[in-house]
């Protein structure tokens, strides 16, 4: 199952994510229509700054268990098994902040949307982009990351291609460089039989 994949060191703080995303989520899709819409659009990813020169794009990991699902009374909350998310029903938020309180990575937010009765504020998260998933598009942060710091994948892809990278750099570091001599227990362990 496809789902976004962040690489937090290569992030460079220029927020086009939370842009793009907000108006993905907005009611026109476009920038400047949506800047004058009624209810204002809310980006669903966040970038912390985490240092000098340093920011931490932070967004749903769409866990499984997911901890908002497992406390949220209401029954909001449930997992799209075709598409891999956890998500929200504004139709049954009752706005009580229990899903905030149990999500580890901090990212739920509460605002009023037009798909909530009566236009009330709700929980709000990434969903993935269903309206760009359907056109075989992927979600509007990874499109604007010109970075790469977010991309659109298969984790154990992504985890396997990272392993077989990180072992050519060890070993393209370490031609040339003397053989360390073996330890000590090691060569008596071996003497053991
Ligand atoms: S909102 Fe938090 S707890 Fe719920 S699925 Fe996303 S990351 Fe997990
Ligand atoms: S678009 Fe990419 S580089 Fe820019 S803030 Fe978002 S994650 Fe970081």
């Amino acid at each position: 199952m496809k789902t976004v994949i962040v690489r937090p060191e290569r992030c460079v703080g220029c927020l086009q994510c939370r842009l793009a995303c907000a108006v993905e989520h907005s009611q026109t899709k476009e920038l400047v229509a949506a800047l004058g819409e009624a209810w204002r659009p809310v980006a669903r990813i966040a970038v912390y700054p985490g240092g000098v020169h340093l920011s931490f794009p932070n967004k749903c990991r769409h866990c499984d268990p997911a901890p908002c699902q497992a406390v949220c009374i209401a029954g909001a909350i449930s997992r799209n098994p075709a598409r891999g998310t956890t998500d929200i029903d504004p139709a049954r938020c009752i706005n009580c902040g229990m899903c905030a309180m149990a999500c580890p990575f901090g990212v739920l937010t509460y605002a009023p949307t037009p798909k909530a009765p009566e236009r009330r504020a709700v929980a709000l998260k990434c969903d993935h982009c269903p309206d760009r998933q359907a056109q075989g598009l992927p979600p509007a942060c990874v499109e604007a990351c010109k970075v790469g710091a977010l991309s659109w994948g298969e984790p154990a892809q992504e985890m396997a291609a990272k392993g077989r990278s990180l072992a050519q750099a060890y070993f393209a570091a370490s031609r040339g460089v003397a053989e360390s001599p073996e330890p000590e227990m090691i060569r008596l362990w071996r003497q053991l039989g």
